[in-house]
């Protein structure tokens, strides 16, 4: 097995090899908890976890850094009119950030740190930038000189000349030496203190840009030179420009071995999704239109590869929710299968063979859209062999396999553990006994306990019954 990733900064596949044998450390941009996290979000949080995924089926230990922006220009806007400060403001959307990623799966990442509790290792790389000559103050302001770093531009392939005319030259002000030089500091306004979002420096009180936290947290949990990060092509330039330019020139070693970029979902109407362009759409919104969010998981994964575009449309999320159905039913089925007497050999041949072309998908740059068209192929000419009880002990065992291994990345077969229902309805009994000998405790325990599990009882006139919840 060798894994072959897209690395943006060569434009190639290549082999990919970590700095520590066996060890990968990550770092992946997190959402902005202005608000709730819109499906292509999602969309770059879920190949974050395929990645994840794929690199532990490669047997690596993974370091996931996933940051939560929880300052920038937005979220003060939102906590001045919400007439709050803006830790409190984020909160709730940090608590749906992670139900949303409970319910679609991701596997967790090892830390989530907020921008606003990184801020003294983001003051000391500032001033290291400052010290070297990397930054200069403005009338209170840090910026970054780009002038300063030749390399500028490498990643996203661009020059110097058509990165300034592409540079955001609204936020820009006239201190600046150069239009395309960004933010590192912005000295604090009126009315920052009430929002709790101002915080003394050396160079004036005042709050980080956004560039700089993720290259200061980054630093404090992966190092100065880690191997891989990711975002959605969006943030190529200049985030991540801008990142390179801060790292390298304050840590004057390389900072990032591979960067992967994963493509735009598209709304309905095919513009990019957005969330300042207002009609944006939720995990919330698709769960209350009625959409299984593994369903969702599926859409988002395995119908196309992490580098091209796909558009939402509840067309595409039902021919989703059909392919989870068919995969659950097809695991179900073989899960309950006896081996029969006759063993099909052309059938065990092939399921090796599809065995191998699944992971050699996977490792060829995360295609698992091409290794489930595979397993669609083989699940077809299982069923016909299960039909005609021509599934033995050695087919039916290649067939757990595979069907472990494809949902190692997707995670969608395990959803109703057969016997889940007798052992929920056995609780359910457990707790009217409690009720009855008025052990209301006991009673609680096991509602709790199910709550965590995902499953909420619910009382009717005609008993207790249960049901599947996104989250607990
Ligand atoms: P944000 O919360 O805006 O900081 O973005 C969080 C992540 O979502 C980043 O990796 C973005 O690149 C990604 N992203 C933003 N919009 C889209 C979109 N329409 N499709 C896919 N990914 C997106
Ligand atoms: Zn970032």
């Amino acid at each position: 097995m060798t894994l072959r990733l897209h690395n943006t900064l060569t434009g190639t596949k290549d082999v990919f090899e970590p700095l520590e044998p066996g060890h990968v450390g990550m770092y992946t941009c997190g959402p902005t908890v202005w608000n709730f996290a819109h499906v292509g979000n999602l969309r770059a949080f879920l190949f974050y976890d395929l990645l994840r995924r794929q690199l532990s089926a490669n047997g690596y230990r993974i370091t996931h850094v996933m940051n939560l922006t929880d300052i920038d220009d937005r979220i003060l806007d939102q906590a001045m009119h919400a007439g709050t400060t803006i830790s409190e403001y984020v909160k709730p959307f940090v608590t749906a950030f992670f139900e949303d990623m409970r319910a679609l799966r991701a596997q967790p990442a090892e830390h989530y740190p907020k921008a606003t509790e990184h801020i003294p290792e983001m003051l000391a790389m500032i001033s290291t930038l400052l010290e070297r000559g990397n930054a200069y103050v403005a009338d209170g302001d840090v910026y970054y000189r780009i002038a300063s770093f030749p390399r500028y531009g490498a990643l996203s392939h661009l020059d110097r000349a058509g990165l300034k005319a592409g540079a955001r030259v609204s936020t820009d002000k006239y201190e600046k030496e150069d239009v395309s030089d960004f933010a590192l500091w912005k000295k604090a306004q009126l009315g920052d203190e009430e929002l709790g979002a101002a915080w003394d420096a050396p160079f004036g009180r005042g709050r980080p840009g956004w560039h700089i936290e993720c290259s200061a947290m980054s630093k404090h949990y992966l190092g100065d030179t880690f191997d891989i990060h990711c975002g959605g092509v969006d943030l190529m330039f200049p985030h991540h420009e801008n990142e390179i330019a801060q790292s390298e020139a304050a840590n004057g070693k390389p900072f990032v071995r591979v960067w992967l970029h994963s493509e735009h979902l598209a709304e309905p109407s095919g513009e990019k999704m957005s969330k300042s362009a207002g009609g944006f759409i939720t995990l919330r919104d698709l769960i209350a239109a009625g959409h299984d969010p593994l369903a969702v998981r599926f859409f988002l994964i395995a119908n196309a590869h992490y580098r091209s575009r796909i558009r939402l449309s509840t067309e595409a999320l039902h021919a989703a929710a059909e392919q989870v159905r068919r995969l659950r039913e097809f695991a179900d089925r073989v899960r309950r299968s006896q081996p029969a007497a006759n063993e099909d050999d052309a059938l065990v041949s092939h399921i090796v063979e599809i065995r191998a072309a699944y992971s050699e998908a996977l490792d060829d740059d995360l295609n698992l859209p091409q290794g489930i068209g595979l397993v669609f192929e083989l699940v077809r000419e299982a069923n016909a062999a299960l039909d005609n009880n021509r599934v033995g002990t050695e087919g039916r065992r290649g067939l757990l396999n595979l069907i472990d291994e494809v949902d190692a990345h997707l995670d969608v077969m395990g959803g109703e553990e057969p016997g889940l229902a007798d052992e929920v309805e056995r609780l359910i009994a457990e707790r009217e006994a409690a009720r009855q000998a008025k052990d209301f405790a006991r009673a609680d325990l096991i509602r709790e306990g199910l709550k965590q599990r995902g499953i909420a009882l619910e009382d009717s006139r005609d008993g207790v019954r249960w049901r599947r919840v996104s989250h607990g």
